[in-house]
């Protein structure tokens, strides 16, 4: 016999929480992490929700795990998470359920909390324990009786009263508290008031979203600090999220100087105990700060003040594969929940946040100048219709004579290409041969440095052949176009003295070796960096004077309706490395169309005027934020079956008043990974419950067969 039954959601692709017996003598509360069968097997689950019943047709739960149990505002994320992006909810949960995978952490220390029996009977000692306790944040048994003024053993009667439990704390602590008062920058005028304003927020409810814009060296990160500092002050916690990348030893640096310690970090390197220990850390409050990758959205804060999205307008936030979702967006629903401040950092706020900030739904807060009287980068355009560049080379003699300049005075040099390897396109002059990859729809793109042609959608690699494949001609393959091992080729025959590094995704020895190589560019170890997007953000290389954009026009003949913004915010970004030391930067963006309106106002420094015009573009075209989007990827192995259900979901679409559906099309890569490709777009008004269509469109669809797969992405990137 049992009272209660339990509705438990399993960390796996399934909708929906199952249902099972709660055995009696089963303590069991709402989100706590317990072991349930499934099938033949046993598996871990969360407590979805409890409640009264027999039970008797259910399996029982086989019993709790010691694992720190979901807060109602976490759960509640959870939903929504998988509410609006159409996920699965126990996908959504797999993405924040971290169990540990290996035997326990030894637990020596102990620490309580509020578990929820009243008292037999009420002192004022104990009424001063559980008032602090209320907080529901776990503290050391000695901490606690400190805290209120009584004896350990006012606090043990509680324990064995039920109103408070304990909970096995790691031996050490995860991370050493950052002090907020550790050691402060004297700011600036505009900076200051930017901080006030933003530290301010921490105390609304609700809690406010801020965009804080400022021009790339204008110190919004010294300014968000006293957000985090704030947040700590309050015994809150925060959590700032970067793209991957930005995750450098200069930010934790950074970091450490303003706070006394580095902050925690979570990202996909951090594995095996180290995670495990975060996670409950994180759980228990113990741990104050957190920097992050997106995914460190999903981790169970027990207490949240402050979230700041750094680089908010960054791609890298949105996730393309299993739950599709954008943690920009997701971080503004979290911060609703948990009433903690957000605060959206960029130099190149995205149209959406802008849109936002513009109708008043986030304040807005600026810094229109770099710190410390230092001036943007000069930047000129170089037409290179008008120059000449003999075939086979890429630098222009506008860039060659400034990168003679600069580095004749010690200054250090960044060449930009957003393209890696050595060429993007391999082919043969006998016959014509493209090289492509045999799972995508394609170029091989060859790397010379590791001798092979790589695909760069799904990683396949062969060996650069001796002889053409398709011919049998011997030297006649040629590679087309540049790559950034192409260009340091040419870097190399011109300055021969001096020392350059490539960097991009390739580059070999992981993440720590990258660290290491960006500390080393800061101090000046390189004279010619030559990158792509890797090095173009985030990065402060005080030596760099001088920004070279091999060819500014790469994304802006894609078809993407964003890839003018894209284009622009990268460019911005790119040209900000330069001159954010001592002496003045300046930049040349090689480009075939001066007068493209992405160029001319980068040029120009007016980017009020090319936002004012794309925003006006996308509000005529219906496009986000001013419609909504969603598109549907079939995917199979045989073109046939991908085709064929892509056109039945299509069939039974019924768009009501207000949706148009489009398609299906091939993909804009119509194969990958051996898989092809069929999209569906859907585009509504502003006011249409997009979710709700998609849903009730899902029911009617016909059920997928064999390897046929749909994913849904709400939201797109690129479209
Ligand atoms: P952003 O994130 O806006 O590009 P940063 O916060 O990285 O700007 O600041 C740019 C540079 O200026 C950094 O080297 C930073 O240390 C320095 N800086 C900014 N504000 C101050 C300040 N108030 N005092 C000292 N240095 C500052
Ligand atoms: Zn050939
Ligand atoms: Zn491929």
């Amino acid at each position: 016999m049992t009272s209660h039954i339990a509705d438990v959601l399993i960390p796996l692709a399934l909708d929906t929480a199952y249902s099972y017996a709660v055995p009696d003598g089963l303590p069991l509360r709402e989100g706590d992490v317990v072991q349930v069968p499934l099938g033949t097997r046993e598996v871990a689950g969360v407590v979805w929700s409890l409640r009264p019943g027999s039970g008797a047709n259910f399996k029982s739960v086989a019993g709790r795990i010691e694992a720190p149990p979901l807060s109602p505002q976490m759960r509640r994320f959870l939903d929504w998470v998988a509410w609006y992006t159409l996920a699965p909810k126990g996908s959504a949960l797999a993405m924040g359920l971290k169990l540990a995978d290996g035997e326990r952490p030894e637990a020596v220390r102990v620490g309580v909390r509020l578990a929820g029996a009243p008292p037999r009977r009420m002192t004022p000692a104990r009424q001063r324990v559980v008032a602090l306790a209320g907080d529901g944040l776990v503290r050391l048994k000695r901490e606690l009786a400190q805290e209120a003024g009584v004896s350990i053993g006012v606090v043990d009667g509680l324990i064995d009263e039920g109103t408070l439990e304990t909970v096995a704390l790691l031996a050490e602590p995860v991370a050493e508290s950052p002090d907020p008062d550790f050691s402060r920058n004297h700011l600036s005028e505009d900076q200051r008031a930017a901080a006030e304003a933003l530290a301010g927020t921490l105390s609304e409810t609700p809690a406010p979203v801020t965009l804080l814009e400022g021009v790339t060296g204008s110190g919004k990160t010294e300014v968000y600090f006293e957000a985090v500092a704030e947040a700590v002050r309050q015994g809150r916690q925060a959590l700032i999220l970067m793209p991957e990348i930005a995750l450098t030893a200069q930010f934790l640096d950074r970091f450490a100087a303003r706070f006394g310690v580095k902050p925690a970090t979570w990202h996909s390197g951090v594995t095996g105990r180290k995670r495990e220990r975060l996670y409950a850390g994180i759980a228990s409050g113990e741990v104050k700060v957190v920097a992050g990758a997106r995914s460190a959205l999903f981790l169970p804060y027990a207490r949240l003040g402050l979230i700041v999205v750094d680089e908010e307008h960054e791609t890298a936030y949105k996730q393309e594969d299993g739950v599709h979702y954008h943690a920009r967006d997701m971080a503004v629903v979290r911060g609703r929940i948990e009433n903690a401040a957000v605060v959206l950092a960029s130099a190149t706020p995205s149209i959406e946040t802008r849109v936002n900030a513009a109708r008043g739904r986030y304040r807005h807060v600026r810094l229109p100048e770099r710190f410390g009287g230092r001036q943007l980068p000069r930047i000129r355009a170089v037409d290179l219709r008008r120059e000449q560049i003999p075939r086979g080379r890429w630098l222009s003699p506008s860039l060659i004579a400034a990168m003679e300049e600069s580095l004749g005075q010690g200054e250090q040099v960044l060449l930009f290409l957003n393209r890696r390897g050595y060429a993007p396109l391999t082919l043969c002059r006998a016959c014509a041969h493209r090289y492509e990859c045999p799972n995508c729809s394609a170029w091989l793109v060859e790397h010379r440095f590791r001798r092979s042609l790589v695909c760069h959608h799904c990683g396949h690699v062969e060996r650069t052949p001796q002889a053409c494949i398709a011919c049998g001609s011997v030297d006649s393959l040629v590679s087309c176009g540049p790559g950034v091992e192409r260009i340091a080729e040419e870097v190399a025959e011109l300055f021969p003295e001096k020392r350059g590094i490539v960097l991009s995704s390739d580059f070999p020895g992981g993440t720590e070796r990258l660290r290491r190589e960006l500390a080393a560019i800061a101090a000046g170890e390189f004279d010619i960096v030559i990158g792509t997007q890797l090095v173009a953000k985030g990065h402060n290389f005080p030596l760099m004077t001088l920004v070279g954009v091999l060819d500014a026009d790469i994304g802006l003949t894609s078809g993407d309706p964003r890839a003018a913004e894209r284009t622009f915010q990268l460019l911005q970004q790119v040209t900000g490395r330069a001159g954010r030391g001592e002496k003045p930067g300046r930049a040349l963006v090689q480009t075939w169309q001066p007068d493209h309106p992405v160029i001319a106002a980068l040029v120009s420094g007016d980017a009020e005027r090319f936002y004012r015009e794309e925003t006006r573009v996308r509000e005529m075209a219906g496009l986000p934020p001013f419609g909504r989007l969603a598109s549907l990827i079939v995917s199979a192995a045989e073109r046939e079956a991908a085709e064929a259900h892509a056109r039945a979901m299509a069939k039974v679409a019924e768009p009501p008043p207000g949706v148009t559906v489009l398609g299906p099309a091939e993909a804009p890569l119509a194969l990958i990974r051996g898989r092809y490709r069929f999209r569906l777009l859907v585009k509504t008004e502003r006011e249409v419950d997009l979710q709700g269509y998609l849903r009730a469109w899902m029911a009617r669809c016909p059920k997928v067969r064999g390897n046929t797969r749909v994913a849904i992405d709400v939201d797109p990137q690129s479209f």
